[in-house]
């Protein structure tokens, strides 16, 4: 066995009321002025973090969205220069928790995740501005929060109809990492538990929408699934999701929960061991398949087309995704990849292609 590890410099508190230790772990930090940041539906989770926070809060910014904007940014430095904040407190899902590593980014200002979605951008060092050129994302650990505070309380508000897209996306960041040639056996460790994880709290989050149990199960899936991510790879799966998200403005949970399943079938022949890690471990038979009934099980999309996705846009889709060259265990081709587009878009079951096709 030959391999090489990094970890990140991850500082997690994780479980029920952790939130309300917000105050004294931010003295502990050195930390007095905070910036909380929402996104305009949470600005009421905003002002709560601002009331608990009391003297230690500049003020709140509750104009996070998806994709980072680069003028929200702009908006925002603008802010924290104003209020004289000393580090940010962003409490929401990707889009929030990416403002303010976006700004650890430009300002060097020490950044708190409070997530309430599955997404697990604070696990991860991959940051994500979206400007006239399209979305530039790069990794740099100064972004990894400073400290983040996992309190299942707050997965409770998160609707159905994000719940199972957003843990899907979680469910990406880890197969990714075991259904790949190669796998680390130090991220596979945490990617693996993470499928199983999942898999099995998913449906029951749905199943009992009050029971606390299951969120609290998947958000520790989640966060498995994104230290996978946050110190392994990606492949052919992220850089279809960015092709969508970037070229077409698709919901990013919902493409990687139509996408995840075909690129698993598509990957399948090159990657057979991983592959068959990710079934046992989801205990099905067929890795791919299990995803996308897994996917229709939690009520999430399973066709393209039904987020917004135009046929006639699988051509232009192509092109983008394979404008650079991506790494990925199959190889890809343009006759291949626009095949795996029209069974998604469709919303057929996923099929291997292979090269014949
Ligand atoms: P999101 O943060 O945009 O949240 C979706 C909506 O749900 C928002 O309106 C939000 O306010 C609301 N919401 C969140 N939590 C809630 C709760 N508990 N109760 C009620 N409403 C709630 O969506 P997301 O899927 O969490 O994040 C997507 C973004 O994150 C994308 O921009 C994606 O690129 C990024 N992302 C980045 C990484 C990374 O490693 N950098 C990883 C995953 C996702």
């Amino acid at each position: 066995m030959n391999f090489e590890y990094r970890g990140l410099p991850w500082n997690i508190v994780f479980g029920h009321g952790s939130l309300a230790s917000l105050p004294d772990r931010l003295a502990a930090m050195g930390l007095s002025r905070a910036l909380v940041l929402s996104t305009p539906n949470q600005s009421d989770d905003g002002l709560l973090v601002c009331g608990l926070l009391g003297d230690k809060a500049a003020g709140l910014f509750d104009q996070a969205v998806m994709h980072v904007p680069e003028t929200t940014v702009q908006l925002a430095i603008e802010d924290v220069k104003q209020k004289r904040a000393d580090c940010t407190v962003s409490i929401g899902g990707g889009s929030t928790t990416g403002l303010g590593k976006a700004l650890a980014l430009k300002l060097g200002l020490p950044n708190i995740a409070v997530p309430t979605t599955f997404a697990g951008s604070e696990m991860t060092n991959i940051w994500g501005i979206t400007g006239d050129e399209g979305k530039v994302t790069g990794r740099d650990d100064a972004v990894v929060p400073s400290l983040t505070l996992y309190d299942p309380e707050l997965i409770m508000t998160l609707p159905a109809e994000l719940a199972g897209p957003s843990g899907l996306n979680a469910m990406a960041q880890a197969v990714v990492n075991v259904a790949a040639p190669d796998a680390n056996p130090m991220v596979s460790l945490m990617a693996l538990e993470a499928v199983r994880i999942l898999s099995a709290s998913l449906p029951m989050v749905m199943e009992r929408p009050t029971d606390p149990e299951p969120r609290c199960e998947a958000l520790f899936g989640a966060m498995l699934a994104a230290a996978a991510l946050g110190t392994g790879i990606t492949s052919l799966h992220h850089r279809l999701c960015h092709t969508f998200g970037g070229t077409f403005n698709t919901p990013h949970a919902e493409t990687h929960t139509v996408l995840l399943p075909h690129c698993v079938a598509y990957n399948a022949a090159a990657t057979s061991q991983g592959t068959a890690r990710v079934a046992q471990a989801m205990g099905v038979t067929n890795a791919a398949e299990g995803l996308f009934d897994l996917a229709a099980r939690v009520g999430a999309p399973t066709a393209l087309r039904e987020i917004g996705v135009m046929e006639s846009d699988l051509d232009r889709a192509v092109e983008v995704a394979l404008a650079n060259p991506v790494v990925n265990a199959e190889p890809v081709t343009p006759s291949r990849l626009r095949m795996l587009l029209q069974n998604a878009w469709s919303g057929a079951s996923p099929a291997p292609i292979t090269s014949q096709q």
